[in-house]
């Protein structure tokens, strides 16, 4: 049965009718993504489950648009040392319309679009409520250390969601919570990158990359840019930065002595790894900063101690964010200040795996959204 029929006769005008819904769709439950064993794009399996039910204090969301990180190319290869729960619905970022409201849940109506806060932590400890819900002992990420959006329907702690500013464009507010939210805490909070700081950010054509840039770009850094082709090199120039070097070609600490007169910059963002960490070093200026937030080519690297005591410079790093920086980020995407960049849109919920490959191949500069729904907006946000 084509489902996406199904969804396409489903209406949630006022109040919602569990019985009419589930006699809408016949019973047959919802499209999901499942991983059961790591593995390449053939472990990525298109299921039917059992209808999601809100219990209380949690929301069921009918997701319009999913976009991908390259977390999602982790989970399903799977990591050495990690143990994922599986199997396991993947998918980070999404966003949705509520279908179903749980009891005791206030502020959220049923036809309510949403945002989806990627980050699910339990609300009661220390860190929760220090406003450092990332630091939750409990803290799962949607799709990772839990189940993740890529389904018909999902159900999630009603403190994930917040709502979807009005004409916010159901791709974009899918595409930026897990990005702008690690991006925001490497720059505001671990580098407090300030106005007129020069900055380098590695792998700008990466979907953090282009957010570290832009927030960069916001408090008023002068940001230089790596990006591996020609194309995204253009790309990184055009979201404002100063330079781009292609990292396959230049060398980029030469460069930036170039730039800075031999200064070094001030913060590095660098999640490459091993292959870069050492160059990104030799980049940075006496008080320097190295921010990261992932090592995508190898987590081991050298490190010579003397570079850091003797020009002083400070290690950091980043994983995720709190709530409260995605609702400062949410108002700036709303307001255009932050434009999260959509690289494609495919269309359908099956077309996840075909998401994969475009991420795994790097082919995209911004992000890969997935739009569930019937053509909500135009593909690209600019
Ligand atoms: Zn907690």
């Amino acid at each position: 049965m084509p489902s996406r029929t199904v969804v396409e006769r489903i209406e949630y005008e006022g109040e919602g009718d569990p019985a009419g819904r589930s006699a809408i769709r016949g019973g047959g439950g919802v499209r999901a993504w499942r991983i059961e064993e790591h593995g390449g794009l053939e472990v990525l399996e298109l299921v039917r489950i059992p209808e999601p039910e809100a219990g209380p204090g949690e929301v069921r969301v009918r997701i319009e648009a999913l976009a991908l990180n390259h977390l999602d190319l982790w989970v399903r290869r799977g990591v050495r040392g990690h143990r994922f729960p599986l199997p396991l619905i993947p998918v980070s970022d999404g966003t949705g319309r509520v279908v179903e409201v749980g009891a005791g849940v206030r502020g959220v109506q049923v036809g309510d679009p949403v945002l989806i806060w990627p980050g699910v932590s339990c609300g009661r400890c220390r860190p929760c409520q220090s406003g450092k819900d990332m630091f939750c002992r409990e803290y799962a990420i949607l799709g990772e250390a839990r189940d993740g959006l890529g389904a018909e329907d999902v159900v999630l702690p009603a403190s994930n969601l917040a709502l979807r500013p009005k004409g916010m464009d159901p791709h974009i507010a899918a595409a930026f919570p897990l990005t702008y939210q690690t991006a925001w805490s490497m720059i505001v909070e671990r580098a407090r990158v300030a106005p007129g700081e020069r900055v380098l950010i590695r792998a700008a054509g990466s979907g953090v990359g282009v957010a570290a840039l832009q927030i960069a770009r916001l408090l008023g850094a002068r940001v230089a840019a790596t990006a591996g082709s020609p194309g995204k090199c253009a790309k990184a120039l055009e979201e404002g930065a100063e330079h781009a070097w292609n990292h396959e070609e230049e060398d980029i600490a030469a460069k930036v002595r170039e730039w800075t007169a031999g200064e070094g910059v001030e913060v590095v963002v660098d999640h490459c790894g091993r292959e870069t960490f050492g160059e990104s070093l030799r980049c940075l200026g006496r008080g320097g900063r190295f921010v990261t937030c992932g090592a995508t080519s190898g987590p081991e690297a050298e490190i010579h101690l003397g570079h850091v005591f003797y020009k002083s410079l400070s290690i950091l790093g980043a994983t995720m964010g709190s709530k409260g920086s995605l609702h400062r980020i949410a108002s700036l995407v709303a307001d255009g200040a932050l434009k999260p960049r959509l690289g494609k849109v495919l269309v359908g919920l099956e077309t996840l795996p075909e998401g994969h490959r475009l991420l795994e191949e790097r082919a995209v500069f911004g992000k890969v959204v997935i739009d569930l729904g019937e053509g909500s907006s135009s593909p690209e946000g600019d």
